[in-house]
């Protein structure tokens, strides 16, 4: 069996997974294609290079990005080592100098004795073992090769996120649960709106700031999953036959149906996490908040995950992949970063972490143990493998994504709370860590 593996795209994940795979004394051949062909958003030809922002988000070791840190720093990340060698002063945040971040990602990969560079686009899939990590902006010949394996169904262009909710923060006296027309079981929570509420509450959507979308990103592509200020602006009652419509939902308060609805799915098997159904949103995040408190029984509501609209490639993950991040039909292909349906530079690179990680165990015949539930790579994992596939939308690391018991769920001290989930995942990823580190 050849110990070679090839790794295609040299983003966060691609040279996560490089880096971990050469670390263990696997032969990597990395491929990206850049400079020859650059991506809309890349600019240089490094390594690693951040595309927008220079934050990889909070550093409290007690947030959801603070854990995935130092879940990845205690596996050795090389991101993470760039991070710690260009850091920038960002309050309680962890911001790079993102020439120096990139230049030294590209100087140890292309140091390193086991990891040879080729600067060349992909265009079909390898057929030895490998790790696919081509990212968001997957080049169109690599998308239609992937096409091709996966089915249009199971592969998008781009993501329309709508923002999820910590269901402990939603007031249960001003909520019912109920599907439409009784169909389906009780999977929903119903907030009604009167006339009054449901003005006030277009009023300020059709005034909310938005953030406006990239050269690349045109309007036109979202019309299949329209942001919801842009269906509002088309009418008032647009949002009542749409997202809001109230048929088959009766309130049980006021014993018919309400004049609007906004239905809330849950987005976990323990029910501590609701997605607001069908308000995808380009809405700036402060105005998010605003606006969608105005919702009766979301008058408190933490937001775990804000809307969003993106180009971005991705997969269906929970349809294609194995929770190894191996493709179900071929499980010496390995998929990392973004296009697993992860979102974020932290969450890419982790998800090139492990798959960089299982790709080694694999070549050499090893067993490759499950990552923790109880830990952040374990939670996003468990994200993109076991949601239900017809509702699948990529998500950032965030703590409605972690596995908790019912009595952390219920603690009130959200401080000692976050605290909890911390020392578990870490207690958790290290055991993790040495059953792999060696291999
Ligand atoms: C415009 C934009 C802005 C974003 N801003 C942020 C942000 O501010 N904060 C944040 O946390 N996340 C952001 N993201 C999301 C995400 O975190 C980043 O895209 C991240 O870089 C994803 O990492 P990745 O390794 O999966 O992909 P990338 O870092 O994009 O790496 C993929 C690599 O594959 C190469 N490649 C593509 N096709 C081929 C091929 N056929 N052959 C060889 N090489 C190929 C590309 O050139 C690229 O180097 C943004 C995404 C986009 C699209």
């Amino acid at each position: 069996m050849s110990r070679d593996l090839v790794v295609v795209g040299g983003g966060l994940a691609g040279s996560e997974a490089a880096w971990q795979a050469a670390q263990r004394g696997i032969k990597v051949i990395l491929y990206e294609m850049r400079p020859q062909k650059m991506t809309e958003a890349h600019t240089t030809p490094f390594l690693g290079e951040l595309v927008c922002s220079n934050s990889l988000r909070s550093n409290d070791p007690q947030s959801a990005p603070g854990i995935l840190k130092n879940e990845l720093t205690l596996a050795g990340s090389l991101i993470m080592q760039a991070a710690q060698v260009a850091p920038v002063p960002a309050g309680s945040a962890l911001a790079v100098d993102r020439h120096l971040f990139a230049e030294f990602i590209s100087e140890r990969l292309s140091g390193h004795r086991h990891i040879e560079i080729v600067r060349e686009e992909v265009t079909m899939l390898p057929e030895t073992a490998a790790v696919i990590a081509t990212g968001p902006l997957t080049s169109p010949s690599m998308a239609e090769e992937l096409l091709r394996v996966t089915g249009c169904e199971h592969l998008y262009f781009y993501d329309a996120i709508a923002p999820i909710i910590d269901g402990a923060s939603i007031d249960p006296k001003k909520v019912y649960r109920m599907s439409r027309y009784g169909k389906g079981g009780a999977d929903y929570l119903n907030c009604p709106m009167d006339r009054r509420e449901y003005e006030h509450f277009y009023d300020a959507l059709l005034q909310a700031e938005k953030v406006e979308p990239r050269a690349f990103e045109e309007n036109k592509v979202f019309e299949g999953c329209m942001p919801i200020e842009v269906m509002a602006s088309r009418g008032f009652d647009t949002l009542r036959f749409g997202p809001m419509k109230p048929v088959g939902l009766p309130d049980p308060v006021i014993g018919r149906e309400p004049y609007a609805v906004v239905q809330l799915r849950s987005e976990n098997r323990e029910m501590t996490a609701y997605n607001l159904v069908g308000f995808q949103t380009r809405l700036k995040w402060p105005e998010q908040k605003k606006v969608f408190r105005m919702i009766p029984g979301l008058e408190h509501a933490e937001f775990l995950r804000y809307g969003s609209i993106h180009r971005n490639t991705f997969f269906n993950a929970p349809a294609l992949l194995h929770n190894d991040l191996s493709f179900k039909r071929r499980s010496d292909l390995f998929i990392a970063g973004q296009i697993t349906g992860v979102e974020g530079y932290i969450e890419s690179t982790a998800m090139g972490l492990v798959a960089g990680i299982n790709a080694s165990l694999k070549l050499r015949g090893m067993e490759i143990p499950p990552v923790p539930p109880a830990s952040a790579h374990g939670a996003l994992i468990r994200h993109i493998t076991e949601s239900d596939s017809k509702h699948f939308q990529p998500s950032n690391i965030n703590f409605g994504l972690f596995q908790v018991s019912a009595a952390l769920y219920k603690m009130r001290n959200k401080k000692e709370k976050k605290a909890t989930i911390a020392e578990r995942a870490l207690a958790a990823w290290r055991s993790y860590l040495a059953m792999v580190t060696d291999a």
